[in-house]
């Protein structure tokens, strides 16, 4: 977001960009969009009242005040208010400016600053860490104590977040990018390189899903490069404030991905592919243009992809099932994809595709939010699962692991019996075996 000033009361470093706030003409026409303004019904957890926050302290008007910080973490950065504004307003990234600006004013106390440093600087960053992070959960599964946990009642005496926590968690497998070849050769008439871009959340937690991707982008005739030393696309630090180590990150991807000759880069994860998306903005300056702005036409979503290759679909098999369709916050809203998950769906023989209403609103997930605010995170997975039973679909759809979770999550807890599919899991149900 280059801008010019004023910074007015922002910290000059990482301050949200005068220009854009500026574009807000007070129009409203956002504030049918927002889950947020939908849930309070206050005009300053609307994009307009955002923005208008955002701007008073651009202009020296107002302090950057704890409502101001609270307002920031409170945004979804769902971006649908993006989608509707006629201006193009970027409230969420604005919001994301200012959950930095929180950190300059208002530093977490000290053990919250070191678990919060320890979290995003060296785990994060590294997915040997993050692999060994998950033993002990693997341990918890195995050893049958959260059978225990869920099922004896135990649940019922841990504090919110935990039990959220414990909700959230899905069964863990052995990381998929310790097992994933480095290279998978095309099958059929050969159509290019493609290098697979594994996100840690789907290699940690989903790694079934992103075999399944790999599968698909060799079944299609293409070359799939994953390389190992792949790192975290950058996203949850830019979603927490911490701008500074998404770019040491986007820098070591952007070199890693520059160098292996693909003709694609490819995510199933629609958070990394939103985030991918923004290198070009977030390194300008920082890095080579022309670097860049290639690296940036190569990127991918899968359903993107296999829309704009054209599917092969002679060979699939019919897969009897009704389905109905969550779309991410980051593929709708972040990425503009409305469409080509869609047109996946429909291509496999046998899918019937019921829409649900509100398909593009937050399910509640937005990344630390569901942990955050537990009450309005769960209020919006209400009103989500209200409108996926109304389609009694047999499944439900989506291709982001946070809505994965916080949807499958929701479906046990509310005991209703549709499984969460990802877009590629049912596409590799078609495939021949
Ligand atoms: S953010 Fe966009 S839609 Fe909302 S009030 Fe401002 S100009 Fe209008
Ligand atoms: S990003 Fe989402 S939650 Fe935030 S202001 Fe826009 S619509 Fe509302």
């Amino acid at each position: 977001m280059p801008e010019s000033s004023p910074a007015g009361n922002f910290h000059p470093a990482d301050a949200p960009g005068y220009a854009s706030i500026l574009q807000c003409m007070r129009c409203g026409f956002c504030l049918a969009v927002c889950p947020t303004y939908a849930l309070t019904n206050r005009e300053r957890s609307s994009p307009r009242g955002r923005a208008a926050l955002a701007r008073a302290v651009a202009e020296g008007k107002l302090e950057f005040t704890p409502a101001v910080g609270e307002e920031a973490f409170f945004c979804l950065d769902c971006k649908a208010c993006t989608t509707a504004c006629p201006s193009g307003v970027r409230v969420g990234t604005i919001m994301e400016f200012c959950r930095r600006q929180e950190q300059f004013f208002r530093p977490p106390s000290l053990p919250a600053g070191i678990l919060r440093d320890f979290i995003l600087k060296r785990m994060l960053p590294s997915p040997a860490m993050l692999e060994t992070s998950l033993l002990p959960l693997r341990l918890y599964q195995r050893l049958g104590l959260q059978w225990a946990v869920r099922h004896l009642g135990i649940k019922r005496f841990l504090p919110g977040v935990l039990a959220k926590m414990e909700g959230l968690l899905p069964p863990i497998g052995q990381p998929l990018r310790l097992e994933i070849p480095e290279t998978i050769p095309a099958g059929g008439v050969r159509r290019g390189r493609v290098a697979f871009f594994l996100g840690c959340a789907m290699s940690l937690l989903f790694p079934e899903v992103s075999r399944q991707t790999a599968r698909i982008l060799s079944h299609q005739g293409f070359e799939v490069v994953t390389p190992k030393e792949v790192k975290c696309c950058g996203a949850p630090h830019l979603a927490e404030g911490d701008r500074e180590s998404a770019r040491r990150l986007s820098l070591l991807n952007l070199d890693l991905f520059s160098g292996l000759d693909a003709d694609y880069i490819v995510t199933d994860c629609a958070g990394c592919g939103c985030a991918l998306k923004e290198y070009e903005e977030l390194l300008e300056g920082r890095a080579d243009r022309e670097k860049l702005r290639l690296f940036r036409s190569k990127i991918r979503d899968i359903s993107e992809f296999l829309v704009e290759v054209a599917i092969r679909s002679e060979d699939l098999r019919p897969v009897p099932l009704s389905v109905t369709y969550h779309e991410p916050c980051h593929l709708v809203h972040g990425q503009g994809l409305s469409g080509p998950p869609r047109q996946v769906i429909r291509n496999i023989p046998g899918v019937e595709l019921r829409e649900m209403k509100e398909s593009n609103w937050c399910c509640g997930m937005a990344g630390s939010f569901a942990l955050k605010e537990l009450e309005a995170s769960r209020k919006l997975l209400e009103r989500k699962l209200a409108h996926v039973r109304a389609t009694g679909a047999d499944a439900l759809v989506t291709a982001n692991p946070g809505c994965h979770l916080q949807l499958a999550w929701g479906l046990r807890e509310m005991g209703m019996k549709q499984p969460v599919l990802h877009i590629v899991e049912l596409l590799g149900r078609a495939l021949p075996t």
